[in-house]
């Protein structure tokens, strides 16, 4: 299974905006976007004339990211939109929305996608009470992801679910605290997504 393993606070300096991918260091003072809020590199603070071609690039780099997808990944997501009924670019974030990963984190039991992605591959959850421990699962309306009951009695599980007890849910997510499990409603509305995309501009790069 792929991942991206080089240094995550500079996919937040070339996108120009933060992306959350630390987890809580995101919300301190320690972003390095804060405090160097210009692109990595020698030319990081140079002239920043931008092509619609590299506005369009740098949406979709933007959004791969966010979500913690390789480009191979990220392009069948694409296809797969393309044959849903609807908009291609709306559908396309509702497809990784809908990653058990993504889940997980928004659930908060787990700091960032990239954590969640790591639980996961570590076996701590389940749908519908089978064990699944594949990150890019696509989770449907009706599912209902657990954590499994030995993983939710650890400290660790314990310490996270406490400290992200506050963090709010997503509507389209039913989140039972108490069972520690958390039911798809259904697959999010655009305005129920919080990534900071301009989805069409992906969808004007790949139809090139
Ligand atoms: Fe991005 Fe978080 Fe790193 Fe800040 S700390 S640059 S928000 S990953």
């Amino acid at each position: 299974m792929a991942r991206y393993t080089g240094a995550v606070c500079k996919l937040c300096r070339r996108e120009g905006q933060k992306l959350f991918l630390k987890g809580g260091r995101c919300y301190t003072g320690k972003c390095a976007f804060e405090r160097r809020s210009y692109a990595p590199g020698q030319h990081g603070q140079g002239r920043k004339k931008i092509s619609e071609y590299g506005m369009q690039l740098r949406e979709k780099q933007k959004a791969r990211r966010y979500y913690g997808v390789l480009e191979g990944q990220f392009h069948k997501y694409f296809l797969m939109a393309t044959k849903m009924p609807g908009q291609a670019g709306e559908n396309l974030l509702k497809i990784c929305e809908s990653r058990l990963d993504n889940i997980v984190y928004l659930l908060g039991w787990a700091d960032s996608r990239a954590e969640a992605r790591q639980f996961v591959t570590h076996g701590h959850f389940c749908v519908n009470g089978k064990k699944v421990d594949i990150p890019s699962y696509l989770c449907k309306a009706g599912d209902v992801v657990s954590i499994k009951e030995k993983s939710a009695q650890t400290d660790a599980f314990k310490t996270i679910i406490e400290a992200n007890g506050s963090r709010p849910v997503p509507t389209w997510l039913d989140i039972n605290r108490d069972a520690n499990s958390g039911k798809v409603i259904n697959l999010p509305e655009r305005d129920q997504i919080g990534a900071p995309v301009a989805e069409h501009l992906i969808v004007e790069l790949y139809s090139k």
